[in-house]
This record gives C-alpha cells, sequence and structure tokens, in this order.
C-alpha cells in the first residue's frame, strides 16, 4: 500500500520536472537546430527547482505528511543508566528566566540543563573512543543528516524476547522484501518499544538480575551495515542503539563501537516509528552544532508519502 503512495509522488514530481523543463523549449523559435545541449545545465536545474517545488506542493496539500520521530524533552524523559563505576548524565531541566512578569514583562524564556545523550538524539563518531579523531556534532556535513530511511520491523521478535538484537539476517530479511539498503540511509529499528516512553521504569525495563532489557542493534548487524552497505547510521526506539546486552559483549556496546569507528551516526528515542513505511520515507535529523559535541538533543522529523 504504502509504495504506490510513494509511486504517486514519484509520478507527481516526475510529471511537474517534465512539464517545467518542457515548457520554454515549447516556446523556443525553430530557426537552427542546438549546436550543442547548452540547456543542459540549465534544463537541469530547473527540473529540480521544479522537484522542489512539487514536494513543497506535496507538504502544504497533504500527499506528503510530515511525522515528528522526537519524544518530548522533559523532567520525566528516560535516560539511560550505566552501572558504577561509571558516570551518568543529568537529564533535562529548565529553569525560567521571565514569564511576563517583573523579571521581564513582556517575554517569556528559560535556560535549560541537558546531557548531550538525553531523550531524542544523535550520536556522533567522536562520541566513541573508536571514533575519537571523526567528527563530531559540529563537523558533520549538513547533508549527511539527511537520508532514505530503511525501517526493519521486529515488533514480533520483541515482544518475544525484550533482549533481541538485530543481526545481518534482520537486515537481509528487509532487504528480500525491499531491495538493498539505500546509499545514505538511517535504517532504523521497529520495535514497538516507543509506547514505554512516557514510563522510565518500563522504558529501562529492569529484570530480576537489576539489569535493563531492551533490544536493539548488535555487533553482526553494525559490521554487516559498517562493512558492506553505504548507510548514515542506525536509529532506534531505545534509550541507546545497542541492546541493554551490548554492556556486557565484547567490545562492549559493539554497535557504537562499530558504527563510530567506521564514522556513522547513531539516532536514539525516536518516537511514531510504527507511523513510517518500511521503505520510502526521508528521515531528517538535525543535532544542534555544539563545539565539540559528542552528541546532542534532535528533533527528528520524517518525509512520509500519505497513506492515501
Ligand atoms: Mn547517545
Amino acid at each position: 500500500m504504502r509504495n504506490v503512495g510513494i509511486g504517486c509522488v514519484a509520478i507527481v514530481l516526475a510529471i511537474a520536472a517534465g512539464l517545467h523543463a518542457q515548457a520554454p523549449a515549447a516556446a523556443k523559435p525553430v530557426t537552427k537546430p542546438a549546436a550543442r545541449p547548452a540547456t543542459t545545465s540549465a534544463a537541469r536545474r530547473a527540473g529540480v527547482a521544479a522537484r522542489l517545488a512539487a514536494l513543497a506542493s506535496d507538504i502544504t496539500s497533504g500527499r506528503v505528511t510530515v511525522v515528528d520521530l522526537t519524544q518530548l524533552l522533559s523532567a520525566a524523559t528516560p535516560i539511560i543508566q550505566l552501572p558504577p563505576p561509571f558516570a551518568n548524565t543529568p537529564g533535562f531541566t529548565s529553569h525560567e528566566i521571565s514569564a511576563y512578569n517583573d523579571k521581564g514583562p513582556a517575554w517569556y524564556w528559560s535556560w535549560i540543563e541537558v546531557g548531550e545523550h538525553v531523550g531524542t538524539h544523535f550520536d556522533a563518531p567522536c562520541h566513541w573512543v573508536t571514533g575519537k579523531d571523526k567528527a563530531c556534532v559540529d563537523q558533520i556535513e549538513a547533508k549527511q543528516f539527511i537520508g532514505p530511511a530503511a525501517v526493519i520491523d521486529v515488533t514480533a521478535d520483541v515482544a518475544k524476547n525484550a533482549d533481541f538484537i538485530a543481526g545481518r539476517d534482520t537486515i537481509l530479511a528487509w532487504e528480500k522484501k525491499h531491495g538493498r539498503v539505500p546509499k545514505g540511509a538511517w535504517v532504523i529499528l521497529r520495535t514497538g518499544w516507543g509506547a514505554r516512553a512516557n514510563d522510565a521504569k518500563q522504558f529501562l525495563n529492569a529484570g530480576a538480575d537489576g539489569a535493563p532489557h531492551y533490544p536493539g542493534f548488535g555487533k553482526d548487524s553494525a559490521e554487516f551495515l559498517a562493512g558492506e552497505r553505504d548507510i548514515l547510521g542506525v536509529g532506534v526506539e531505545q534509550v541507546g542503539t545497542d541492546a541493554a546486552v551490548g554492556a556486557t559483549a565484547n567490545p562492549p556496546f559493539p554497535n557504537h563501537s562499530i558504527m563510530h569507528g567506521a564514522g556513522h551516526f547513531g539516532l536514539t528515542q525516536l518516537a511514531n516509528v510504527d507511523k513510517l513505511p518500511e521503505s520510502g520515507a526521508i528521515v531528517i535529523a538535525t543535532p544542534l552544532k555544539i563545539q565539540r559535541g559528542s552528541g546532542s538533543p534532535v528533533r527528528v522529523i520524517a518525509i512520509v508519502p500519505a497513506a492515501r
């Protein structure tokens, strides 16, 4: 069903581009044959401009919907809990400066306190020791914030096993249905975990062993995606891109270790992943441009063909 929607958008874009490109040619007098295709680059630019205009029109008309993949950032936002002796991050706190009162009669503003890795956030390569000489958030090219989404649904596996780890086979199963993971993709694991986002206890899911239990990517998937595919990074609904059991793996947190070592990114605590098609959406994730930032809270959105 969703692929039909994508097809429609593509057709609309193609028609719009075609109309735009052909209009000037029709108006041109046929005095002499064109010596060489001097119009090529101008026509190409016009075609691209027409596709962008068609996209803007598709958004305002609702043929394309924009899905907010971001969790609410508040004092209650669940935060990853590392075991001792490791240091943990503070969460989010908002401090009011004024609110239409004596401190500022006509304005409301606050200052905020937040860890780089709190709530829906972006992991930069320099977050991990394997990527320490690679990009921090301020050094990433803006074009690398945008990519097609490959959404891998493992909800059924996670329902049976909260410690589910995506592997090479998980990604190959998606490719069997949708083709090769596109170049520059955000590979997003759909687990249903977002339903727990308003309850930190359920979200971290500590077991009888006291350790958290949630799904994620692992060594096998990371080696495959970093070594055999060409992606931007991975995204998850959980508090980290690695499954919780990755804390005791070798190397520890293997997805972080391998992906960041290869210069790739991570997105965590995504919301509304159930509203994305398995293929055909474009995800945009723009972290704050923090100097040497290892990550940043991020507003992640997806451009999605409308359901009808
Ligand atoms: Mn992080």
